[in-house]
């Protein structure tokens, strides 16, 4: 391909446009059949009872929260690693977010600290609401210990899964829904699929498919069992307040497709993690993401650690420099806890999450996705090699 080399990129193809320009055509531009079909095919490849598909990951973290019912007083655990949506949708609905470390292998949460943090909180009786893990950059948490702290505490468990579409837990790629309670997907370019914007909320919970698909479009009802009376086909009722979250037809149609190709896009971003992970793995200047262990990584992103305090080249210089070769890297993520809304509403400090701070001085997001060839992976490495001294 031809650079600059970005870190994420979309990958379609003429098959997606015919598609799309179809369904443009057709009678449908909105709230016509492809929502449920979409909805169909991400409940069959991931083995939920329940998707419902919406404008983005973060309108699907909002309403997941609300459909939950949490609201001021309730504390909602997560990772500082993330995207600044995971925790902000705690703060739409009233409660608090706080975070837990990250463990320095995984990059996700640390289990042994979360059961601290819980227990610190029960000391001071207080109940913990919900924990949001992230699958970081593709990386599945340790779902099994999550799902045994969330039964025997009794919080909710939901997976921020915007990273790891593809990815497979014990060899099962619908571990997402069987430990979560709620699963959230995001379809931005960047990630393993996309429809432009979009996400998904997925669930084995019907009752609460039906209040998160309610609350999508403005909170409104015209299922017979929930309406208080009917006076005739126009009837609707609304119950809550919702909003207006829903995700066009002619984008479920770039989704279905996108969806057939999963498979061949996490292969290939598999194939580019090994080649890194070989060429960097056995070079003590960088520390490369681990593999998965009884997990397999979906690779969203690229995470690689650069031990800057044992070279001269600082991360801002390294960037530029990149840059003026055309590689564009990022940064996943700057601790949630460094953000000033946090900081300054929260008091958090510089050192409260050690290995999450270690973390983000050290990591870059190199390129990582399916349009990548040999010699473009060449350049890069040989680029970033060069520089990194
Ligand atoms: C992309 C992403 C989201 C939500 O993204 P949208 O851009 O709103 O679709 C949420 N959490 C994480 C971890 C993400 O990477």
């Amino acid at each position: 391909m031809n650079k600059p080399y970005t870190y994420g990129k979309q990958c379609i193809d003429e098959v997606d446009v015919e598609a799309v320009a179809a369904a443009l055509r057709s009678d449908w531009l909105t709230q016509g059949p492809a929502v449920e079909s979409f909805e169909k095919s991400l409940s069959e490849k991931l083995g939920s009872t329940a998707a419902a598909a919406v404008s983005n990951g973060t309108a699907a973290l909002h309403l997941t929260a609300l459909a939950s019912g949490w609201s001021e007083g309730d504390v909602v655990l997560t990772t500082p690693i993330t995207f600044l949506a995971t925790a902000n949708c705690v703060l739409y609905t009233g409660a608090t977010p706080d975070f837990v470390d990250i463990n320095q292998k995984t990059y996700t949460l640390d289990v042994d600290k979360l059961e601290e943090k819980i227990k610190y909180y029960e000391e001071k009786g207080k109940r913990i609401r919900a924990v949001i893990g992230v699958d970081y950059a593709g990386r599945p948490c340790e779902w099994k210990e999550l799902r045994f702290l969330a039964d025997k505490y009794e919080f909710q468990l939901i997976n921020d899964a915007c990273h790891a579409l593809g990815a497979s837990y014990e060899k099962d790629i619908r571990y997402q829904a069987k430990y979560a309670d709620a699963v959230i997907l995001s379809f931005h370019p960047v990630k393993h699929i996309t429809t432009g914007e979009g996400g998904a909320a997925l669930t084995n919970n019907i009752e609460f498919d039906e209040k998160l698909k309610a609350l999508r479009s403005h909170g409104v009802t015209r299922n017979r069992k929930n309406l208080e009376r009917w006076e005739g086909p126009w009837w609707y009722e609304m119950h809550e307040i919702g909003f207006n979250y829903r995700i066009t037809d002619f984008q479920c149609i770039l989704g279905m497709n996108q969806l057939k190709k999963l498979d061949r896009f996490v292969e290939k971003r598999r194939r580019i993690a090994r080649y890194y992970d070989n060429v960097f793995g056995n070079d003590e200047r960088f520390i490369t993401p681990d593999p998965g262990g009884n997990a397999s990584h979906a690779y969203h992103i690229y995470p690689l650690q650069i031990r800057f305090e044992t070279i001269s080249i600082t991360k801002k210089e390294l960037f530029q420099k990149l840059r003026s070769k055309e590689i564009f890297c990022q940064v996943h993520y700057i601790p949630m806890h460094f953000q000033p809304y946090y900081r300054k509403t929260y008091g958090y400090r510089p050192g409260d999450f050690p290995i999450a701070e270690t973390f983000y001085s050290r990591e870059i997001s190199i390129p990582m996705h399916p349009q990548l060839e040999s010699g473009d992976l060449e350049y890069i490495v040989e680029t970033v090699k060069k520089l990194v001294k």
